[in-house]
């Protein structure tokens, strides 16, 4: 069983062919809405392969709230431990235009779990295979998760996203941490290459199309992604998650799992959106041959 603690968001997506200068008002071509945040879309990306996942967050007792725990629900993601609050669900703004995106998130009912409803959980996550966060959720939150799953040496997956909330406090309590390159250059500098080698088999940084690398105790590797037409990128990083949240809990070795979630996150990218691309297993299983 695979828990995660994280947020659940609407994506509220624009499309319009450039974006309007301060003050402007521009006619926009296409109007959707997503489900998304990062750790509802880590869940699904588990959940399609697989795994028994179970939610912890919140969301409001809005429509968007109503639509993202059902979408939760038809993906087997069990949802008890979501409450809805008196409030609006968090929603992610995502303006696309000129081959680029502006995003502004509103964290919303995301924010409103609080280290106490956390601690009533302690059951819940001291029975997990392995538990995965994110940083769209209250830090202290997500301190207070990792301290549970410590005392109760059950592993943990921390995706430091966005990087702006990790802090250093989190390293001795995660067993693996999964940052992009860009997360890892603001959390250990320039020189992360050499952060892998203090946290061997836990540090796994994420480098796009060329796949992802860590430090095994005595050499880097570097597992190769698996090359492919990429139609949107959107959710590569949470798919990787996921997918490497999916082979931890069942036992694969490290390489083994980071192989694992590469193949998957390059079939997601084939597919418009976070959620619309992510794999079940057997195409993965088919893309590693
Ligand atoms: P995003 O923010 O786009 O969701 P990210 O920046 O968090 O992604 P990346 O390092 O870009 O993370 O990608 C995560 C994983 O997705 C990579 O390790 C790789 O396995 C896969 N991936 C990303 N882009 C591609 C691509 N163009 N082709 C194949 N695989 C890809």
């Amino acid at each position: 069983m695979i828990t995660v603690v994280g947020s659940i968001n609407m994506d509220l997506v624009v499309q319009t062919d450039r974006f309007p200068k301060q003050g402007e008002t521009a006619l926009g071509n296409l109007y959707k809405t997503v489900p998304g945040g990062k750790g509802a879309n880590q869940a699904v990306a588990a959940a399609r392969l697989g795994s028994d996942v179970h939610m912890i967050g919140a969301v409001g007792q809005d429509a968007f709230g109503t639509e993202l725990l059902t979408g939760l629900e038809t993906e087997g993601i069990q949802v008890q431990g979501v409450k809805r609050i008196n409030g609006a669900s968090g929603i992610a703004n995502i303006l696309l235009s000129e081959g680029d995106n502006r995003i502004i998130v509103v964290p919303g009912a995301n924010y409103s779990v609080t280290t106490g409803e956390i601690e009533g959980f302690t059951k819940q996550l001291a029975a997990s295979d392995l538990v995965m966060m994110q940083l769209e959720m209250p830090i202290p939150v997500i301190q207070r998760t990792l301290e549970i799953c410590h005392e109760n040496g059950v592993p943990t997956i921390l995706n430091p996203a966005p990087a702006s909330g990790f802090t250093a406090d989190f390293l001795p309590y995660c067993t693996y941490l999964t940052p992009n390159e860009t997360e890892a250059e603001e959390i250990f500098g320039g020189n992360w290459e050499q952060a892998l080698e203090e946290y061997p088999n836990r540090l796994v940084v994420t480098l796009g199309q060329k796949g992802a690398q860590f430090f095994d105790g005595e050499k880097h590797v570097i597992v190769e992604g698996f090359p492919t037409e990429a139609v949107d990128t959107t959710g590569a990083g949470d798919t990787f998650n996921g997918a490497l949240a999916a082979a931890i809990a069942e036992g694969q070795d490290f390489e083994q799992a980071v192989r694992f979630a590469n193949a998957a996150a390059s079939l997601s990218v084939e597919k418009f959106g976070a959620q619309g691309g992510m794999p079940e297993r057997d195409a993965v299983l088919g893309r590693m041959g």
